[in-house]
């Protein structure tokens, strides 16, 4: 299971679907596979 947030309506969806492109079932856009969020590892000593 994976989670991925619309790029359009910031909506969070959750699917099996790892791979592919997924449709927003809210405004229909397309939100395109979100491996890992590449964050700025910012250490924090
Ligand atoms: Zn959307």
């Amino acid at each position: 299971m994976v989670s991925r947030i619309c790029p359009h309506c910031n909506a969070t969806w959750y699917s099996a679907d790892a791979e592919g492109v997924w449709i927003c079932p809210e405004c229909g856009a397309e939100i395109p596979s979100q491996e890992e969020k590449k964050e700025d590892k910012k250490e924090v000593k």
